[in-house]
């Protein structure tokens, strides 16, 4: 980082990066034990000791703007080194839960998903939409939904067409809501780093991209490895879940509206190709989330943010309804298959449209972080065109 900096100390900042998992950042000495341990960080302004004062100071601003803080994976090396205990790579995950609602468009959003109280509301949002597609769908004909055994038909309370316009319609405002945060972000990045001589946005984008299919960068911790295949299931879990729906979307209705003569009947069942899909990601969120909670829950001085908590409790219930709803509609249990089919979409649909305000909206931060990084050769291994 080069040029002057202005400090303009945010009290209340300090205080919610301690909120948030930071802990007692004020025990940092200084004594860059942490910046050499990290394998990610590059050699010139290496990270995280520079975060550490920035947060002890209270500059928000600044790590806002910091690509660093994206660049680490939170593999909390240079935690377990650190010879006051403060847990530097913790504290950054406190400072990137913050980046959420800094850059959120509108902002209540983002303090909303950050704060436990608006939970309710949050939930309630989809809930009641949902009983509104309900509605439409049984025509005002509620009694098979409390049948104790027959034949289960999903489609039926909840028909596709409805939920897929409330599955474009929504994605399409989020993505343009995400787009206004992520175009802020880029900026801040722009005014504080020094443009580089690295390789322009679209390959350095593409360069990331392919890093982040195998997730890469978490083989190079080593004090938390597993944490990289918790990542790969939820990852390929979700991708392969949103690939389930477009495709039984698309061999059940469309081909059938298209005229075509080959067309999937609903409900799809193994040992169909698309079946096998949405099962196998059910399995990986359900178990890629189970790595990441459980080994949370054995840590014992790191419990986590509340955003992480929500988003590993929301993709693990996910995967886990969406298998009960398979499960319970093989059984021919209607009134319990409803209903956890029911609680099924809320989760998904609150996943889905206040992505850019939760933990999975980090993705989109740290691809973009990352692109800038190495636009600039701002990576391990390289030296800062400046
Ligand atoms: S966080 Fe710990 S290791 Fe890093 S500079 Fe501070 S005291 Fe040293
Ligand atoms: S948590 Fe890992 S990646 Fe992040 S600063 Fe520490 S050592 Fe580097």
């Amino acid at each position: 980082m080069t040029g002057v900096m202005r400090l303009e100390p945010d009290l209340a900042f300090i205080q919610k990066v301690k909120q948030v998992g930071g802990g007692d950042l004020k025990q940092c000495m200084q004594c860059a034990t942490c910046s050499i341990t990290c394998k990610l960080t590059p050699a010139d302004n290496p990270f995280p000791r520079k975060e550490m004062i920035l947060a002890q100071w209270g500059a928000k601003e600044s790590l806002m703007a910091d690509p660093d803080i994206w660049i680490c994976h939170q593999c909390n090396d240079c935690s377990t080194k650190c010879p006051r205990q403060v847990r530097p790579g913790d504290v950054l995950a406190a400072v990137r839960a913050f980046a959420f609602q800094h850059y959120s468009y509108p902002s209540f959003m983002g303090k909303a998903l950050a704060s436990p109280l608006a939970l309710p509301i949050l939930l309630l949002i989809p809930a009641v939409i949902l009983l509104g597609v309900l509605a439409i769908g049984s025509e005002g004909d509620y009694g098979y939904l409390f049948a104790t055994g027959g034949e289960v038909d999903y489609a039926h309370p909840f028909p596709h067409g409805i939920l897929e316009m409330l599955f474009m319609g929504g994605n399409a405002l989020i993505f343009a809501f995400a787009a206004v945060g992520l175009f802020r972000f880029w900026n801040a990045m722009r005014s504080t780093m020094p443009a580089g001589e690295g390789p322009s946005f679209i390959p350095s984008l593409i360069a990331v991209g392919l890093e982040l299919i195998p997730h890469s960068k978490f083989d190079k911790c080593e004090e938390n490895k597993p944490r990289r295949w918790g990542h790969l299931l939820i990852f390929y879990g979700f991708i392969g879940a949103m690939a389930t729906a477009g495709l039984a979307l698309f061999a059940t209705v469309i081909l059938q509206e298209l005229g075509s003569p080959v067309y999937l009947e609903s409900p799809i069942n193994l040992p169909n190709p698309i079946k096998i899909l949405g099962v196998a990601s059910g399995v990986a969120m359900l178990i890629g989330g189970w790595m990441l909670i459980s080994k949370r829950l054995a840590a014992k001085d790191y419990s986590g943010s509340y955003q992480d908590w929500l988003f590993l409790i929301m993709i693990t219930s996910v995967g886990l309804t969406g298998m009960l709803a398979w499960a319970l509609r093989l059984a021919e249990i209607p009134v319990i298959a409803y209903l956890d089919y029911y609680l099924h979409l809320v989760l998904v649909f609150f996943l889905l449209w206040y992505a850019p305000y939760s933990k999975f909206g980090h993705m989109f931060y740290r691809m973009l972080a990352l692109t800038f990084a190495r636009s600039i050769r701002r990576e391990a291994g390289e030296s800062q065109a400046a």
